[in-house]
């Protein structure tokens, strides 16, 4: 997923903005699309903060990057969703077609970039 779509997703679980990305893996493509991008309205994960408190927002770099691998969580419910193969896993917990197993292995080999205590929370 692009960087940029963090400033469109809210947790589905508890509709809290923004989600909280831990990048395991990103590649960064020069954009090709004619015309200008669409950049960050409300919030810029490059810059990590809303827009408007956090200086230049230079959005163009969240339009470029993918992010392969990584993990977003929700920093008021605490769920948290993959991102396998650049896509964000977005179904909430409990919800009966999210298989919290196969998440794991998928990012099992990142698990050591975690904090301690979200390491131990999602991977045991
Ligand atoms: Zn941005
Ligand atoms: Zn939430």
């Amino acid at each position: 997923m692009r960087l940029r779509l963090l400033d469109l997703l809210a947790c589905p679980s508890c509709r809290h903005f923004p989600l909280q990305l831990h990048i395991f893996e990103e590649v960064v493509e020069e954009v090709k699309a004619p015309g200008e991008p669409p950049l960050c309205e409300l919030y810029c994960a490059y810059k990590g903060g809303k827009v408007g408190e956090v200086g230049e927002t230079p959005c163009e770099e969240c339009v470029k990057r993918d992010i392969v691998s990584g993990l977003l969580l929700c920093p008021s419910c605490g769920a948290w969703y993959p991102i396998i193969d650049s896509i964000p896993r977005m179904l909430p917990p409990g919800h009966p077609l999210r298989s919290d197993k196969q998440y794991r292995e998928a990012l099992e080999r990142y698990a050591d970039r975690l904090p301690g205590e979200l390491r131990s929370r999602i991977f045991g």
